[in-house]
């Protein structure tokens, strides 16, 4: 079979569980089974039986529901590739405005200490570290994603503390410039009733609670405790929490509340107001 037929077949073959990303996926995982990524001059290579036979493997599994990244085992998010397993969540593109927002408060303001918390693989945490070369500490509470998250600074020569921590708990009185996250914010039945690719995802990393707030919740306590002067707090949303999640740092913090690219709530900045916030702190969640 030359490649073009290859992907016509797979494509078919997909077609039922994948959907419109279909032609995507036969190509993504046709390259990697040829270790390569193909282009449309490739149409006429021929592939081996030892090839044909993997890349049957590999559609049996995303047959069966397995997402697309798990498989292949990595994903792009701010141009970057980063490892994926199924102990840690697959990077959104829809994370890319955390990051972007992110970005540009760390320049306009010299930030020089991150904490990127729920790190997971460490996408935001080493895309941010990578691209403005701030010292950056990556948390999470599952000490499994944070072998992944090791990895992936490794991968992208990045120097980062990795700590393992129940957000705040691993770090006492220290301070940070900026702090990012991207919590489990799904409400827990919400999470029953997703696709069964994103139930494949860790629990741990969608669950936000009964109401999906839970971990918000928790931030706002303690959050003001651990920035430094002129810090700043950015975390990401789901698209219907945007009054809900600025309404818990409101009363002592300035929020602001950014729109993704399809023109939904994705990102809340906060910037304490106060150091009584920091007595607050200590109360702890
Ligand atoms: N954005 C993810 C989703 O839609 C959820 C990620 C999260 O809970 N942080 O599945």
């Amino acid at each position: 079979m030359t490649l073009r037929e290859l992907l016509r077949d797979t494509v078919k073959k997909l077609f039922p569980v994948s959907g419109e990303s279909a032609p995507i996926e036969a190509r993504e995982l046709v390259s990697f089974v040829l270790g390569r990524r193909i282009g449309f001059s490739d149409g006429e290579t021929g592939l081996s039986e030892e090839q044909t036979e993997a890349l049957d493997a590999l559609v049996e599994r995303r047959l069966a529901h397995e997402p697309l990244q798990y498989i292949i085992g990595e994903w792009d998010l701010m141009g970057l590739t980063f490892c994926v397993t199924p102990d840690v969540l697959i990077p959104r593109q829809d994370t890319e405005k955390l990051c972007e927002e992110a970005e540009a408060l760390i320049r306009e303001r010299a930030c020089r200490s991150l904490l990127d918390l729920c790190t997971g693989s460490g996408c935001i945490g080493i895309a941010l570290a990578k691209r403005t070369g701030i010292e950056t500490v990556l948390a999470d509470i599952s000490e499994a994603a944070l072998a992944v998250a090791a990895e992936n600074a490794k991968q992208h020569g990045v120097t980062a503390r990795i700590v393992q921590s129940d957000l705040f708990s691993a770090f006492g009185g220290e301070k940070f410039d900026i702090i990012t996250v991207n919590p489990p914010y799904i409400p827990s039945e919400a999470v029953d009733a997703l696709d069964e690719e994103v139930r494949r995802e860790p629990r741990l990393a969608l669950d936000g609670g009964k109401d999906g707030l839970d971990i918000y919740r928790c931030l706002a306590v303690e959050y003001a405790a651990h920035l430094n002067e002129n810090g700043v707090l950015l975390t990401e949303i789901g698209f219907d929490q945007g009054e809900s999640v600025p309404e818990l740092f409101a009363g002592n913090a300035d929020v602001k509340v950014m729109n993704d690219d399809c023109g939904k709530p994705r990102v809340v900045i906060i910037e304490p107001r106060s150091k009584r916030a920091e007595a607050d702190g200590e109360s702890g969640c």
